[in-house]
């Protein structure tokens, strides 16, 4: 229940610690959850079952209260909610829009195009189980070979319909303006993956639709994935929120911060004896 109150989240994925990226995301969207009066909580994105480490969430939960962090709800930790997931993914399998690809990553690197390439530099999928034949899935199936379950595209977009899909993209401040969201350049996503029972793209939906999130805030370098994210709340008959993406922090030679940047991890800066409210002020400023 969201009382019909403006929710905003903070959904960091325990795969690292969490660096001044991170804290930034954190304080922006606590801002303007305090702007518009709204509840602001933490999600932990733990359904990468290759990346994701215990003492990442434990290092999450330290982090963000040495910042100072309160959350509105209980943190809602999406390992414990896969059931969420398979609905929705069952849901699109019934529209028919799903189909199983046993290919591996080797597989679709030969066989893809090197210039098409998504927008997060991925080469395009190349088709390779899109109309696969229902005899050859179920050999594989039966022996127990794993596969994913991706979205085949061009049928989504007919059953879509829709002359133009669009997401609203907020300034946080008075200015919303319409965009053009283009799912197609991402090709036929993976919703399921093989080794988990859902993927970033449905679990970041399917929870923003069950928490009733009005505001997604969160920062630039996710800009591109909205396309898919819309496609999905439409496809699931999900709630449309409105989009803040902020500016990176980048260093000083201009590169983005990753997870990798350990030199500007919170733990690191806390061990250093930098105080929470330089990290809150570099975090707002964006500069390193
Ligand atoms: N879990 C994602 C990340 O850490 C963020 C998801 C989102 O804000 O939509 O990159």
């Amino acid at each position: 229940m969201t009382g019909g109150r403006p929710t905003l989240r903070f959904a960091p994925s325990p795969t690292g610690y969490l660096h001044l990226g991170h804290a930034r995301s954190a304080v922006i969207g606590r801002q303007l959850a305090g702007d518009l009066g709204g509840r602001y909580l933490l999600r932990i994105e733990d359904v990468d079952p290759t990346r994701i480490r215990p003492e990442y969430v434990a290092a999450i939960h330290e982090d963000l209260a040495w910042l100072g962090f309160k959350w509105d709800e209980p943190v809602r930790r999406q390992s414990e909610h896969f059931d969420a997931y398979c609905d929705a993914a069952a849901r699109l399998e019934r529209l028919g829009l799903l189909y199983p690809c046993f290919a591996t990553r080797t597989e679709i690197e030969a066989a893809a195009d090197p210039t098409q390439r998504d927008p997060d530099g991925a080469v395009i999928y190349p088709g390779l189980w899109r109309g696969g034949s229902a005899a050859d899935v179920r050999v594989r199936r039966a022996t127990g070979e794993p596969f994913a379950l991706r979205l085949d595209m061009a049928k989504a977009l007919v059953h879509l319909g829709h002359p133009m899909l669009t997401f609203r993209e907020w300034d946080g401040d008075e200015q919303i303006e319409t965009m053009a969201a283009h799912p197609e350049r991402w090709g036929d996503p993976v919703i399921v993956r093989k080794d988990s029972p859902t993927s970033y793209h449905l679990s970041v939906v399917v929870d923003d639709g069950l928490q009733g999130v009005t505001h997604v805030t969160r920062g630039r370098d996710l800009y591109a994935a909205t396309d898919l994210h819309r496609l999905l709340q439409v496809l699931l008959g999900l709630p449309e929120p409105i989009y803040h993406h902020h500016p990176l922090i980048t260093d000083t030679a201009g590169r983005k911060l990753s997870k990798s940047a350990h030199d500007t991890s919170l733990r690191m800066m806390r061990a250093a004896g930098v105080a929470p409210e330089e990290v809150i002020r570099r975090a707002l400023n964006g500069t390193q």
